[in-house]
């Protein structure tokens, strides 16, 4: 039986109930997070729960609880659910309040988390994945993790009916990152990827990507690179916290390199793998 996290109490999931007037579910104003969850262990987990406060503090809500009793939480409900491989999923609500546009005064946030379990995508990072490009139509504060997914809904939808498995999305020329990925080109043995500002989110993959290039001695430029540009790389790779590190051999029908999954790439791969210590090749 799943155990539910609803504020900080551990209820059962057909105890709990979300009212009507949930900002998230009227609004989408609230925040969410993913974390990895390995052999029982949460990977990352300081640098996800720093980032969902982030988050909140862009929009002004107030997490009532430290960080530490935040950590807590999420440690028992990976606990009392027994997730070995797996993800928890944990969002906050600016709380529920007679609906009207401006914050309730009144209003206490309503925090939800659940897990689910999930095994490695290890075929697709193996064979490598197709995207395909798409204007990125969303708001200028990507850089939240916001309940607001409707410009990434959209994008993924569209390219989940052309038969691909991301959308790599662009403003105008500029490649920004996936519908819930960031985006990486390879060229010349220099990894690509755009800078983290509000057009993107910070993603916990991408800055471990990053380690585990300077630790491998692979240069880096955190530069934005244009459509044309990602079609001319040698080699392309998106990260999530669920893809970890993925290759793309193919944009809208164009092999990137020889349409295989590139050498770098498999090293970045390898080298994430070793970090979560699982004793298995990627
Ligand atoms: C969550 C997310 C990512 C990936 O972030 P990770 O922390 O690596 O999982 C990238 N882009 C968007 C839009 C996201 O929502």
């Amino acid at each position: 039986m799943d155990v539910i996290l609803h504020n900080d109490q551990f209820i059962r999931e057909e105890e709990l109930v979300i009212s009507k007037e949930d900002r998230g579910y009227q609004f989408g104003d609230g925040i969410y997070e993913v974390i990895r969850v390995y052999e029982g262990n949460m990977f990352t987990a300081k640098e996800h729960i720093d980032r969902f406060y982030a988050s909140a503090e862009k929009i002004k809500i107030v997490i009532p609880y430290t960080k530490d009793v935040f950590h807590k939480l999420m440690y028992d409900l990976v606990e009392k659910n027994e997730i070995n491989n797996g993800q928890v999923y944990v969002q906050i609500t600016r709380g529920a309040s007679i609906r009207q546009h401006h914050f309730p005064i009144d209003a206490p946030p309503v925090l939800i988390g659940y897990t689910k379990t999930v095994e490695r995508p290890v075929e697709l990072m193996e064979a490598g994945v197709r995207g395909t490009f798409i204007e990125d139509i969303r708001w200028l504060r990507c850089d939240i993790k916001s309940l607001n997914l409707l410009g990434n809904v959209l994008a993924k939808q569209e390219a989940y009916d052309k038969g691909f498995y991301e959308a790599i999305l662009h403003r105008g020329e500029v490649v920004t990152e996936g519908s819930s990925t960031n985006m990486y080109g390879i060229k010349d043995g220099v990894v690509f990827t755009h800078p983290t500002d509000n057009l993107i989110l910070p993603g916990i993959t991408r800055s471990v990507i990053l380690d585990l290039c300077q630790e491998a001695g692979i240069q880096v430029q955190e530069t934005a690179f244009t459509k044309t540009q990602a079609l001319e790389m040698d080699e392309f790779f998106l990260s999530s916290t669920t893809a970890e590190v993925m290759p793309i051999i193919e944009i809208d029908g164009q092999t990137i390199g020889d349409g295989t999954p590139g050498v770098l790439t498999k090293k970045l791969q390898k080298a994430f793998a070793e970090k979560l210590n699982l004793g298995v090749k990627a």
